[in-house]
Parts: structure tokens; sequence; C-alpha cells
């Protein structure tokens, strides 16, 4: 089972449990693009680094959060109520639409 799904134009996407929507960043290969996160090309047990920060600006929300093998551990600067936990990945629910695309590297 996929866990992570690569579009055609090379983002990487899966399911946040916390923000109950889809977060997406680009892989390595994607020539132009300004940042880019390291990704093990294992679908169903996916490794992106660095770690994920994903800011909701009108909601002031940070979703900051590390994809190791398939598990998201979700930061303690996180200002969802997952904040300091980790989940298993599941597959992305079908047609499920991405959030707001904000995602940067952390520092
Ligand atoms: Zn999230």
């Amino acid at each position: 089972m996929n866990v992570i799904e690569v579009s055609a134009d090379g983002i990487a996407l899966w399911y946040c449990p916390a923000c109950k929507h889809g977060h997406g960043v680009p892989i390595e290969g994607q020539p132009g693009r300004q940042q880019v996160w390291k990704f093990n090309n294992r679908k169903q047990k996916p490794t992106l680094t660095p770690s994920v920060i994903v800011r909701d600006i009108p909601k002031r929300s940070v979703c900051h959060s590390t994809i190791t093998d398939g598990v998201i551990e979700f930061m303690k600067d996180s200002t969802h109520s997952m904040a300091g936990k980790t989940f298993t990945m599941k597959k992305m629910p079908q047609d499920e639409p991405l959030g707001p695309r904000v995602e940067e590297k952390s520092k």
C-alpha cells in the first residue's frame, strides 16, 4: 500500500491526519524548484528529509513534521493537537484536496 504518491510534476503527496488534508513537497530531480526534499523513493515506507513545515497563514496554524520509514512525527512546535505524537501513515484518501501549499524546509 502506497502511503505517499508522486505527481507527474514531481510533488510527493501524503495525507496529514492532523490537518485532515494532503500535504505535498517537491522532491529532488525537479529542475527550477527553489527547494526540494530528499525522498527515499519507497512509496510504502517513505522517508523525506529534512522536516516539513506547513503554515496556514489565515488560520495562523503550523504543522511541522518529519517523515521516516512511513511514520510521521509531529514536532512540538506544531499548533495542532497531534504535536509531539507519531502516526503510521495511511493511504491518501481518494480525491483528497491538497491543503495550502506553503511548505518549508526546517531551518
Ligand atoms: Zn499537517
